[in-house]
């Protein structure tokens, strides 16, 4: 791919803005030799401004979701796309929630411009484990856990039985849950179902990844390693 259309890919402008941030040198190598438009992406190391690029299309970016943030492009609230550089919203392909966080619940969210990574974790056959700590507002009964394990378990309006799930009770309101699948409000429609309310709902792991000491609101990119790892 030209340069040129790379860097419009990114977000740094339209290829015409792009052009010109070429032609006054700004785009080079990581030795400082200029780029000229024509020049091929894969032969370069290339720097805006001498800082690398923002992360190409097979990037996955891991966000810790803060409260109150949805995982939309369209919200008259807050969204979580306020949280990465405003130039990604340009960016094509666009960059992708990997299965979504409900407005109220914090946590672990993977985004990604790469199709085919995308689709296999959230394929219903994917089985990637996501583990969600939860805050309930009323004791557990005592029989969540085989409840949510038993593979029989049915949510209203669905027609297929919910994945056995497992569920780690910490103590009386506060448990750890871990799903196979992802369908909506699963986990507060889980325990609705019990007769329970969600207070609050954080998710801590994805496949093989989890939070470590990411701070709430922030980002980064994950390593070639740790993409392997999440599925
Ligand atoms: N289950 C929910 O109910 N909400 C989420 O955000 C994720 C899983």
């Amino acid at each position: 791919m030209k340069l040129v259309k790379h860097l419009a890919n990114l977000g740094y402008g339209s290829r015409k803005e792009v052009a010109a941030l070429l032609r006054n040198g700004r785009i080079t190598d990581a030795a400082g030799n200029e780029l000229d438009a024509d020049s091929e992406v894969a032969h370069h190391d290339i720097r805006l401004n001498g800082a690398p690029l923002d992360p190409d299309s097979q990037a996955v970016i891991m966000l810790h979701k803060p409260l109150g943030f949805t995982c939309s492009t369209r919200d008259p609230g807050r969204i979580i796309y306020d949280l990465l550089p405003m130039r990604w919203r340009l960016r094509k392909p666009a960059i992708s929630p990997v299965g979504r966080l409900d407005r109220d619940t914090t946590g672990l969210l993977l985004l990604t411009a790469d199709g085919a990574f995308l689709h296999r974790i959230i394929s219903p056959k994917s089985n990637v484990p996501k583990v969600y700590e939860v805050t309930l507002a009323r004791p557990m009964k005592g029989d969540e856990a085989a409840l949510f394990a038993s593979g029989t378990m049915m949510l209203e309006s669905e027609e297929k039985p919910l994945l056995p799930a497992e569920l780690v009770v910490i103590d009386p309101i506060h448990a750890r849950l871990t799903l196979h699948e992802g369908r909506y409000h699963q986990v507060r429609r889980m325990f609705a179902a019990t007769g329970n309310h969600v207070e609050a709902l954080h998710r801590s792991v994805v496949g093989g990844i989890d939070l470590g000491d990411l701070a709430e609101g922030k980002w980064r990119e994950l390593d070639a390693v740790e993409k392997a790892r999440v599925i």
